[in-house]
């Protein structure tokens, strides 16, 4: 974080809870810090911290009042042998199992048939480049576009929800924005379309992030539709859902500071809100 008095504002600001009192319905576990690739915008590219355990991961998320999404994140979760395993762990607790990925692994249909089988349903995949090469290796440092998009091929064959998730930087990808947003909504497992600014934290590009009435504007361009024929919109903060044909969208200026949906699992074994955890931890945890 630049600021490192904010910092330790969030630091020390006392949000935290108990698994017993987990009041968020997502909550995040980081499962690993480990990953395949070296995008040039990560909000975690610390890579020493050990895998975490998955024995007391499950007995903390068993702790919960009531029922959440859990999602694993990472870096790369996907880089973890036993995630088929864990996933099929969560499920038996009876919560939701969520993945966010790069989708570099999942380019094999056997693997996402795999995670299935575990019980999977719902993937949070990042396509920072759409559907150019030239924008992956702008944004990301890699040419992975047919990996990307064999991934939703697949991920569609097997019918999983998809989230497709897009940083956007302004004067990079902005302008695929039209063409890729075409794309997405021809397949009916996309089912939310998250778009949000870079986060100047962690490793990130130096560009002037977009503010959430700049992503407003972008979104009603590339969807071709004005923004007061939007349904079920919800503003927060900095961020700004709503639906267009069925689809969910959620537009994020980053950070979202203040959000009640979003918890994260800590080393500690508590429950913080996400964006406050990630900024004041900043490449540690
Ligand atoms: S943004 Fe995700 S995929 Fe990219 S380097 Fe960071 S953890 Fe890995």
């Amino acid at each position: 974080m630049s600021d490192p008095a904010a910092a330790l504002a969030l630091a020390s600001s006392g949000l935290r809870f108990a698994p017993e009192d987990n009041p968020f319905r997502t909550v995040i576990a980081d499962v690993t810090h480990r990953c395949n690739m070296v995008c040039r915008n990560c909000y975690i590219p610390n890579r020493d911290v050990p895998d975490l355990d998955a024995d007391w991961l499950i007995a903390l998320i068993a702790r919960f009042p009531r029922r959440i999404r859990l999602r694993f994140v990472g870096a790369e979760p996907t880089m973890r042998r036993d995630l088929p395993d864990l996933i099929a762990r969560v499920r038996d607790t009876g919560h939701l199992p969520v993945l966010l990925t790069n989708a570099l692994k999942l380019a094999d249909r056997r693997y996402v048939a795999r995670l299935k089988a575990s019980g999977l349903r719902t993937v949070h995949v990042s396509f920072d480049g759409g559907l150019d090469d030239d924008l992956y290796e702008a944004v990301d440092d890699l040419r992975c576009a047919t990996k990307k998009l064999a991934a939703l091929d697949n991920m569609c064959a097997e019918n999983l929800f998809v989230t497709a998730g897009m940083i956007l930087v302004r004067g990079v990808n902005d302008g695929h924005l039209p063409v890729f947003m075409d794309h997405l909504r021809s397949r009916p497992q996309v089912r939310e379309i998250h778009l949000r600014s870079v986060g100047q934290i962690g490793r990130f590009m130096e560009t002037d992030p977009f503010r959430l009435d700049e992503l407003i504007r972008l979104a009603e361009t590339a969807l071709d539709r004005p923004r007061d024929s939007w349904q079920r919109v919800e503003r927060g903060r900095s961020h700004l859902d709503f639906f267009v044909d069925g689809v969910k969208f959620q537009l994020t200026e980053w950070p979202d500071l203040g959000s009640e949906e979003r918890g994260r699992i800590t080393p500690e074994g508590f429950v913080e809100p996400f964006f406050e955890h990630v900024m004041a931890n900043e490449n540690r945890y």
